[in-house]
């Protein structure tokens, strides 16, 4: 079985790269640098080396789910992050790719999200939010759905275009969308606003952008992450980020040895952050994104314990050149470099989020999230996996594309030894009516 798809080969993070700094430092430079180049070449071939963790029980954290920005880049899906506390689970941004990425960590259907956040409505950041909003509308959960107008039009509106869709999916569990008892919260925000839901406190402040933006900060336990959406400098970034553990921000990354950076930004993009200001007097136009400079700027001036740089192009990423180049411009705190699935913890510990699912034939995860595919759960996790997947409706439990009938290689054990029967007409699925008729 293939653990990992190729661009988790192709990660690069700097964390290991510290690590060999710290148990070198008595080494000559020689060595210390050499160490580190094998250390960076293993990692890029060989993801042993770094830890993986199944999803569930973990703390507090934020996943990187697309790392990526507007360009397609086969190695980093569009822009989303994962918060985490304790099973709870809060999504910010939903670029192309996002679902996928969910789903393979068997973050979908009924162990699906707790809230949605957007940061702004550029699409490249919620390319997904309608597809996302259409399932989380039939899980009968409780679930909130914030960002900056004109979001509530877009739920209102997502109900109302798939009125009819809604309905024929939640008939194969008997009720009709009417029926369903979800309950959504949709929250508009201008950005200044702060609330708590699910026992985390969360903290919002308007960023610059080409568009209304919003940056989220996420309290918990006295721990901290901050997830800045798409920017340009702004001194006001502090007034949120204070002190925080975790600054996820839209990032540049160095690709030269010497530290003097090009940045990990299409050649268009790259012109406007060179440009300096704010405002492009000249022809008008905003700036959108900060330069490699405001950006260690701001993470000075937030105090952050970690940075993590995401939303980065298809250009290489040269780690020593970055880490450099953040320290050259007097940011003290640990560099990393995001890669699709990368976890990052308060502490500044990362490893990559195991994949538990292989793809459709999947079965749902268990309540307590152990799957009797996961890769790398404990045999006890397995049994209990194994035998909280024997209850429950088996439209739940296998119809894991969710078109209310299971197909043959959506069957698994008795099901599937018994498709052809249960498969009354002989099209290729059961359907609920033909489950209730089985033997
Ligand atoms: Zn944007």
């Amino acid at each position: 079985m293939k653990l990992f798809s190729t661009k988790q080969f192709q990660f690069t993070i700097l964390i290991l790269l510290a690590m060999s700094l710290n148990l070198n430092a008595e080494n000559n430079i020689v060595s210390v640098s050499a160490i580190q180049n094998d250390k960076r070449i293993a990692t890029e071939k060989d993801t042993s080396l770094l830890e993986t963790k199944t999803p569930d029980n973990i703390d507090f954290s934020v996943t990187i789910i697309g790392s990526g920005n507007p360009q397609y880049n086969p190695e980093r899906t569009q822009p989303s992050a994962l918060v985490q506390y304790k099973g709870i689970k809060f999504l910010v941004d939903m670029g192309n790719g996002t679902m996928t990425h969910l789903e393979e960590l068997g973050l979908s259907g009924k162990n699906s999200l707790d809230a949605l956040f957007l940061t702004h409505n550029h699409i490249d950041h919620n390319a997904e939010f309608i597809p996302m909003v259409h399932d989380e509308l039939m899980t009968g959960r409780e679930f909130l759905i914030a960002g900056p107008a004109p979001i509530d039009e877009m739920v209102s509106y997502t109900k109302k275009f798939y009125k009819e869709d809604l309905n024929y999916r939640m008939s194969g569990r008997g009720k009709t969308f009417d029926e369903n008892n979800t309950k959504e919260t949709v929250k508009v925000l201008k950005g200044g606003e702060s609330f708590e839901y699910k026992g985390v406190k969360i903290s919002t402040i308007e960023v610059p952008h080409s568009i209304k933006t919003i940056a989220y900060r996420f309290d918990v336990d006295g721990k901290s992450i901050v997830i800045t959406g798409d920017l340009s400098y702004t001194n006001q970034l502090q007034k949120l980020a204070k002190d925080v553990d975790v600054l996820v921000i839209d990032g540049k990354t160095a690709s030269n040895r010497n530290g003097a950076g090009t940045s990990n930004q299409s050649a268009t993009s790259n012109q406007r952050t060179q440009s300096g200001g704010q405002q492009n007097a000249a022809n008008g136009s905003v700036q959108a994104h900060a330069s490699i400079d405001e950006i260690a700027k701001m993470a000075v001036e937030c105090n952050a314990k970690t940075m993590v740089l995401t939303h980065l192009g298809t250009q290489p990423v040269d780690l020593d050149a970055t880490a450099k180049r953040y320290a050259d411009l007097g940011f003290k705190g640990k560099v990393i470099v995001a890669a699709d699935f990368l976890t990052i913890t308060p502490d500044g510990e990362s490893f990559m989020l195991t994949k538990t699912t292989t793809g459709t034939s999947t079965p749902q995860r268990g309540q307590n999230g152990a799957n009797k595919n996961s890769q790398t759960s404990t045999n006890q996790n397995k049994s209990v996996g194994q035998a909280s997947g024997q209850q429950g409706n088996p439209m739940d439990r296998f119809d894991t594309n969710g078109d209310n009938k299971i197909s043959e290689s959506e069957a698994k054990g008795q099901l599937k030894e018994n498709f052809s029967k249960l498969d009354v007409n002989h099209d290729g699925f059961i359907t609920s009516d033909e489950l209730k008729k089985k033997p």
